[in-house]
């Protein structure tokens, strides 16, 4: 059997990006930027004013107080969107609105609140260092910097981003097809009346949830008895997926068909079994272009391989910096003791307690025990061979 990582290894080697597709940068939250982002000019273009108030040259207030107070005269009047006439000589002023360019000449602001008018002089009775409520140019981006990076998740403070270069379209990385299929003889469609010895899928809508949550188009094909026929029937209609995920069937129980009857449809095997828990039996194929991975039916199993194996093969396809889900540490709540047999992926909870990330594992692990991923937020990483962890060690966590 393989380890995970060596799982990891030989399904990146098989998985490729999709194409791009540019569309308009309001529609973008969510997406994955296929393109760096560069402004053409500095942001803000030009040095503005950061209050409502008088712009001045530091030079001329540099002695003004509150015994000793320095009346400018005022040149002109300078809202937002305007560019200033004059260019501010000795002794001179301009009264400016938030946002509006910096006149020429003048290199500080003095709030309206710090001044007092008399006629068309401004008095000022304190001194300012220069440069003091101006944004300057270019002290958000500069000119021709990196603002953003291909790859990058879009969210709001992207799409502001992009918006502030002038772009209002962007290249973003089109959404992997995901096809998602349950199979099993005793699975039941919601919905539909109970029947003895049957379950309700679970399957086909936790993995419909994840996938469209990992940026995917996602679709639920239906569910497959054990029986080749009804299989190969329901894969046909995946026929356009980027990505087609089976739950249930790869055991090796007697109708555990859906290893044999994959690669019996041409799809080439990447890898079957893979020494974890949950998750041994998982089976990733490839078929032209591709991925079909068989997650093992147990509700729990099959969300968590979904985040070892489906999580990577839609990350590579969308092109994301980070193609695994993302890892951290934090510090166990409780003791844990364990067959040292295979690397573990306990359900745990996280906290933050006196300032420290805390992870308490959930009582119930064993992998029907669904509402254990309702109230997990992490998983607990736990390498093979140990068999015991005491409270307040500090575990590798797999955030979900
Ligand atoms: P299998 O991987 O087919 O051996 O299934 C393992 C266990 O998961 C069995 O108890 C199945 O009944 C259960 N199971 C399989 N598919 C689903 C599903 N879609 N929803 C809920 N439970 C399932
Ligand atoms: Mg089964």
């Amino acid at each position: 059997m393989i380890t995970l990582e060596e799982a990891i290894a030989k399904l990146k080697s098989r998985v490729r990006p999709l194409p791009a597709e540019v569309i308009p940068v309001l529609k973008s939250c969510g997406r994955i930027l296929r393109e760096d982002v560069r402004s053409s000019f500095p942001i803000p273009p030009f040095d503005k004013s950061a209050m409502d108030g008088f712009a001045v040259r530091a030079a001329d207030i540099i002695a003004a107080s509150t015994n000793k107070p320095i009346t400018l005269k005022i040149l002109e009047d300078i809202p937002a969107g305007q560019v200033g006439r004059f260019r501010l000589k000795k002794g001179t002023a301009a009264r400016i609105m938030t946002g509006a360019p910096l006149p020429k000449g003048a290199d500080t602001v003095v709030m309206v609140e710090d001044t007092e008018t008399s006629g068309d002089g401004v008095i000022i009775r304190k001194t300012l260092t220069r440069g003091s409520h101006v944004a300057p140019a270019g002290e958000d981006i500069k000119k021709g910097e990196r603002a953003l990076s291909a790859g990058t998740l879009i969210g709001a403070a992207e799409m502001g981003m992009i918006a502030s270069t002038g772009c209002n379209k962007i290249k973003v990385a089109i959404r992997p097809k995901v096809r998602i299929l349950s199979t099993g003889s005793e699975i039941l469609k919601p919905g539909t009346a109970r029947r003895p010895g049957h379950i309700y899928d679970a399957n086909g809508y936790s993995l419909t949830g994840l996938a469209a949550q990992w940026g995917a188009e996602a679709r639920f094909l239906g569910i497959a008895a054990d029986r080749k026929g009804a299989l190969e029937r329901k894969i046909a209609r995946a026929a356009d997926s980027h990505l087609l995920i089976l739950s249930g069937g790869v055991s090796v129980g007697d109708y555990d068909l859906v290893q044999d009857m994959l690669l019996g449809m041409g799809i080439k095997q990447i890898f079957h079994k893979v020494c974890i828990k949950p998750g041994m039996p998982t089976f990733a194929g490839i078929k032209g272009k591709r991925i079909v991975l068989g997650l093992p039916g147990h509700p729990v199993s099959c969300m968590v391989t979904f985040m070892h194996f489906a999580v990577l093969v839609i990350n590579i396809m969308l092109g994301k910096l980070e193609t695994g889900p993302h890892r951290g540490k934090a510090i166990l709540t409780a003791p844990l003791q364990m067959k040292p047999d295979r690397r573990k992926f306990l359900r745990g909870t996280l906290q933050e307690i006196d300032g420290r990330l805390t992870v308490m594992p959930f009582h119930a692990q064993q992998s029907s025990v669904l509402k254990s991923m309702i109230t997990a937020n992490a998983l607990i990483d736990i390498p093979d061979g140990v068999s015991e962890l005491k409270a307040g060690k500090l575990v590798d966590i797999v955030y979900l």
